[in-house]
């Protein structure tokens, strides 16, 4: 008989590690499947699927996930998190790519009642539902509390070797974890950003002032600070020097096609990116320039020199300290 197959939600995760362990240990063949979000960070997921010995692919939630959560139907958790229309987009991605790999289910890392709006029963019945997976979404470590699923009742995983662990304590799966020999998962208690109360102010801000917004803009929003200008267009400002790297590679494509304008301080002090609809007028970029003197060290002289670059022109720009101080248009990340 031929090896089933199944897709595996992973995010790098205790919980999603060892669901597919406990699949994978049923002589099942595994894909694991992660979606990157604009908003999140690929962890060590790529470390895990190595250790685990399973392909990975990894997929972009793309440009309608950030119209999903601007928009869900049913509604945000305790922050700017769309949890049940999030799962819904992923389970329908996840099985898109199980008809691609000619797989025959679905696995997740889910277990009963750990959160409180995608995972509760009604909440997980509305999601297969939904996203017209019912029966292929099976969910090794909460299965005994759940109905049998494709998998089981076609016997190609024995429902026996399956797990009951319901509630928000992790003490049963780190117990699992150990004795299973895994290693690489991301520790309980990191998080999507979406749950952050900071972060949320700062996207909630960022759609009523951006209708149209480009996938760079939103990536941008995970780091530095953030100012409006005269002319509509925005700048971001690295705070420091790992933020300074994410601005300059999030936005290198973008400065490449003209789109973008990155600024590089001649001497010490933070990268910025200026995006907008027009292109920016010799007024525009000494506003940006003085904004990111504000934030570079004071040299022993008064002024300041800017770099500015935009596809394969690179100018720089002298201002003079002090430089004028503006309000940030976006709550700062702490
Ligand atoms: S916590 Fe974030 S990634 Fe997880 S379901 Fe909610 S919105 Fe989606």
């Amino acid at each position: 008989m031929a090896k089933r197959k199944a897709i595996s939600l992973m995010s790098g995760g205790l919980d999603s590690t060892l669901a597919t362990k406990i699949i994978l240990d049923q002589g099942i063949e595994v894909i694991g499947l992660f979606l990157e979000s604009p908003f999140g960070c690929k962890e060590n997921v790529e470390e895990v699927a190595k250790h685990l010995g399973i392909k990975l692919r990894i997929v972009d939630k793309g440009m309608a996930f950030v119209e999903l959560i601007r928009n869900p139907k049913y509604g945000y958790g305790k922050n700017i998190n769309p949890c049940i229309d999030c799962r819904i987009y992923m389970f329908h991605i996840a099985q898109r790519v199980m008809e691609e790999e000619g797989a025959d289910f679905i696995i997740t890392g889910e277990v009963l009642g750990q959160r409180p709006m995608s995972q509760r029963r009604d909440a997980m019945d509305i999601i297969d539902r939904d996203s017209e997976t019912e029966g292929l979404i099976l969910r090794p470590l909460s299965a005994k509390h759940n109905l049998p699923t494709l998998a089981e009742t076609s016997g190609w995983v024995d429902r026996e070797k399956l797990l009951d662990i319901q509630g928000r304590s992790r003490s049963e799966q780190l117990k699992w974890a150990q004795s299973l020999e895994l290693k690489a998962y991301t520790a309980p208690g990191g998080g999507c950003l979406l749950t952050d109360v900071n972060f949320s102010a700062r996207l909630h801000q960022f759609f009523e002032q951006h209708e149209n917004p480009t996938m760079t803009e939103v990536r941008l929003l995970r780091y530095g600070r953030h100012f409006d200008l005269s002319d509509g267009s925005h700048l971001v400002i690295g705070r420091n020097a790992e933020e300074n790297d994410h601005l300059q590679k999030i936005s290198k494509e973008d400065v490449a096609k003209d789109n973008m304008t990155l600024f590089r301080p001649y001497f010490s002090g933070p990268m910025a990116v200026l995006s907008g609809k027009n292109t920016p007028d010799a007024a525009i970029l000494e506003e940006a320039a003085k904004l990111i003197a504000n934030y570079a060290k004071k040299n022993l002289v008064d002024t300041q020199v800017i770099e500015v670059k935009r596809g394969e022109t690179a100018t720089r720009i002298t201002v003079r300290f002090p430089p004028a101080a503006q309000t940030e248009a976006l709550p700062v990340l702490h």
